[in-house]
């Protein structure tokens, strides 16, 4: 089985535009994956020789008068579910929010490995950028652009060391 990664996070932090980047040398629907659900969401990606399945989530939603927990989708929780690793997406422009720190907790209890990601860092100093983060109590993030690429390549290659 190949290993599988859901990507996480709240809305706008970019992980459509990360898994468009995962995927888009290859077919990303994918037409029949043992053991999981068929959905759009999923795709097939490569880095150097080694494949792995990435799940596209879209479930953090959060709707007024009501918690994040109760707004996340069944697809998310179910993509946790079947995740080897999850990569958590954190948005280096906007900087930490409360929604942050819930799906930390709903990620810290889902006891999978998580790696704690910020995005959106093209052009900014990474001390900077991480130094908001290090209060999710997840370690060192990695810092990453989706949009132009810059450390794409390094993080997949340790979600899959991960896995
Ligand atoms: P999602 O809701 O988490 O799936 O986020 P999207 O992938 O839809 O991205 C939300 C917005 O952030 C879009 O306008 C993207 O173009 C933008 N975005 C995504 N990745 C990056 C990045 O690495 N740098 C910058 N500056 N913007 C990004
Ligand atoms: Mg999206």
């Amino acid at each position: 089985m190949k290993p599988v990664i859901a990507l996480v996070g709240r809305p706008n932090v970019g992980k459509s535009t990360l898994f468009n980047r995962l995927t888009r040398s290859r077919d990303a629907l994918v037409a029949d994956l043992p053991g999981l659900t068929r959905d759009r969401h999923y795709g097939e990606g490569r880095v150097g020789e080694r494949p792995f399945l990435v799940i596209d989530t879209g479930g953090f939603e959060p709707v007024a008068k009501e918690g994040i927990l109760h707004q996340m989708a069944k697809q998310t929780k179910q993509a946790v579910a079947e995740a080897d690793v999850v990569i958590f997406l954190v948005d280096g422009r906007q900087g930490m929010t409360p929604h942050d720190k819930t799906i930390t907790d709903f990620l810290r209890k889902s006891g999978r490995p998580v790696i704690l990601v910020v995005n959106k860092a093209e052009g900014m100093r990474h001390t900077a950028v991480v130094a908001d983060f290090y209060e999710l109590g997840m370690g060192e993030p990695a810092v990453i652009s989706s949009a132009h690429g810059d450390g794409v390549a390094d993080l997949v290659e340790l979600a899959l060391d991960t896995a």
